[in-house]
């Protein structure tokens, strides 16, 4: 059973973790707790329901039943041929288990999540064993059998095939599955996945494009199901304040076009804010955050917040000295600033600010909101957790709002005790700890499960289906955005009637070094612009426009024009709003996909 190529330990590729789940029939469970909130009983009733014969190993509970199951002392003592050791023990104690299951001729050893013993799974490859560290199987075959309700995870499988939910197909014996223990997974483009992540074909009724599942609740199979459900040690829907399978392809989707572990979808870009920051903050806590947020962004923030006891220091992000000084601060519990700043065009050093958060034990969350993934990848730059308007350029139109907070599943919740809501048994939950239980599915878990449930933000399903018929053309709506927006922006900063241009798209710009590092796809579509004559001639300049629509809105196939200070910044203070790039002579556009000479031409017109 030698592989072609070594198995690499930190990336499986799914046609590994397939092939053994496919040809596993009998698992023995090493650590199996009668306690039904121990990781362990989930995945056990979970595999149980899969099909899988699992029986249960524990010293400590010998001759008991879990789960109906005898349970032995020992895997000396099991009779029948195992196809599979999972291991719940800690990684040191993976050793001596990894030699037993080696003994009595077991095909695979599989150590749990956060379970890692290099030198005992290089004695198992070298016996003829497959092996699998720091995984949950559990996780691993919903992801892989097309689970319906996938909660916002990114499971990394595209497929316009109709599948099968929850069984595992038999192995191929057609020599198909060869290359199994290379990692040689495909990784698609962005255009492919705006298209095809998240959404396969229906399963039941093989309908192409997603189904808008217009439903409060879902029916249980029987009793257990339902308290299988509730406990979440079964996947599944419950009530639409928590999940709806039309949100989940939209989340799914999100997810992997930033390239995170999963995705909470929400009401709007507000509540996306809310629902992140409720995961890491308890009262009294501090967050750090950009001075140059969207202005919306800053009285949610500096005021609301406050009535939840949630502080929010407002810093210079160009100002390293005092992000980190903030940051050290022990009661911070979050870095929030945007990839590119809304109205400012300001360009954040993601990698930089990445590094302080680190030191500070804290995630860095990043609005990509202006960006998007088209043209901004925070996760690659260090970033822990996106955050998104997805009213804007994800469904494109406007005509959808709502909102997304996306992991990237790299943050470990355990390093200090910051975060209870992640590190502690969560009472909310029977006292289940959601970073042992769910691994790096645990924030998106929470979002769900906790945050969801008890602050109900809840995305519309009909919201969900116009922002995922949306994103399938975002590369190509981003790349006519960018293109008008820097024809624009060089056509207004040669104009006579115009004062300056802000936009990091060109030369002279401050942020244009940064923008060509975070950006590489062009500077966006939203930028500012001063008109010669100050306040007055602004706001004739803008209510002169034929063609840009006058509207508090970004990321529209429209052109857009707004005066921020008599409209979105209204609610600062003078100081915050030159603070936010927002003062008394500023004009904001959004350009559109509209015929770059029209867009000039009505500009012109109007600054005539
Ligand atoms: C619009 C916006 C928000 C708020 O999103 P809503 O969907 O309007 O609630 C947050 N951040 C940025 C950068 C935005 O543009």
């Amino acid at each position: 059973m030698a592989e072609l190529s070594p198995v690499d330990h930190d990336t499986y590729s799914d046609d590994y973790i397939k092939r053994i789940l496919s040809e596993t029939r009998i698992i023995a469970m090493v650590g199996a707790s009668p306690n039904w909130s121990r990781p362990s009983n989930f995945a056990m009733k979970y595999l149980q329901a899969k099909g899988f014969r699992v029986i249960p190993v524990n010293p400590g509970v010998a001759g008991r039943e879990i789960l109906g199951e005898t349970v032995v002392a020992s895997l000396a003592e099991i009779a029948e041929p195992i196809d599979m050791v999972d291991i719940f023990r800690n990684s040191k104690d993976a050793g001596p288990i990894a030699d037993e299951a080696i003994a009595i001729g077991a095909k695979v050893v599989w150590m749990q999540l956060g379970v890692r013993n290099e030198e005992a799974a290089a004695r198992a490859e070298a016996a003829g064993l497959r092996v699998v560290m720091d995984r949950c199987p559990k996780i691993e075959f919903s992801r892989l059998y097309g689970e319906l309700s996938w909660h916002g995870f990114n499971s990394n499988v595209i497929s316009s095939k109709r599948r099968t939910v929850g069984k595992a197909e038999a192995p191929r014996r057609d020599g198909a599955d060869t290359k199994a223990g290379s990692n040689t997974q495909r990784k698609h483009g962005l255009e492919t996945l705006a298209i095809h992540a998240g959404n396969a074909p229906d399963p039941t009724t093989g309908a192409r494009s997603t189904p808008i599942f217009q439903t409060t609740a879902y029916v249980f199979d029987d009793t257990d199901h339902a308290a299988s459900l509730f406990n979440l040690q079964t996947f599944g829907n419950i009530y639409a304040r928590l999940s709806n399978p039309t949100v989940s392809v939209l989340e799914e989707k999100i997810a992997s076009l930033e390239g995170g572990r999963g995705t909470t979808c929400t009401a709007s870009g507000h509540s996306a804010q809310m629902l992140a920051l409720f995961a890491l903050m308890q009262p009294g806590d501090r967050l750090v955050a950009a001075t140059r947020l969207y202005g919306g962004s800053i009285t949610q923030f500096g005021k609301t917040f406050k009535k939840f006891d949630w502080h929010c220091d407002f810093v210079d992000m160009d100002d390293f000295g005092a992000v980190r000084a903030a940051a050290l601060d022990p009661k911070c519990k979050a870095i929030v600033a945007e990839s590119l700043a809304n109205p400012g065009g300001v360009v954040t050093d993601i990698a930089g600010l990445s590094e302080i958060a680190r030191e500070a034990g804290v995630p860095l969350i990043i609005d990509n909101t202006m960006a998007t993934p088209f043209l901004c990848r925070p996760f690659e730059h260090g970033a822990d957790l996106i955050i998104h308007s997805t009213t804007k350029f994800l469904s494109g139109h406007g005509n959808a709002m709502g909102g997304a907070v996306v992991d990237s599943g790299r943050f470990d919740w355990f390093q200090n005790d910051k975060f209870p809501s992640l590190s502690q048994p969560e009472p909310a939950y029977h006292g289940l700890t959601f970073a042992e239980t769910f691994g790096d599915l645990a924030f998106t878990t929470y979002g769900h499960a906790v945050a969801l449930r008890d602050l109900g933000p809840t995305m519309a399903p009909l919201n969900a289906y116009l922002t995922i018929t949306g994103i399938e053309t975002l590369p190509l709506r981003m790349a006519r955005h960018v293109e008008n927006a820097q024809r624009v922006a060089e056509f207004l900063d040669s104009h006579p009637a115009v004062a300056w241009v802000s936009y990091a798209g060109l030369p002279a710009n401050p942020y244009h070094d940064l923008a060509k590092r975070y950006l590489p796809g062009g500077a966006g579509s939203v930028f500012t612009f001063g008109v010669k004559g100050g306040y007055e001639a602004g706001k004739r300049c803008v209510e002169a426009c034929e063609l840009f629509s006058h509207l508090a809105n970004i990321g529209d196939t429209r052109s857009l024009i707004l005066h921020p200070a008599s409209t979105t910044h209204r609610q600062l203070t003078e100081e915050q709003r030159e603070a936010a790039g927002a003062g008394d002579d500023v004009i904001r556009l959004s350009i559109g996909i509209e015929t770059a000479e029209d867009i000039m031409a009505d500009l012109d017109q109007a600054l005539g």
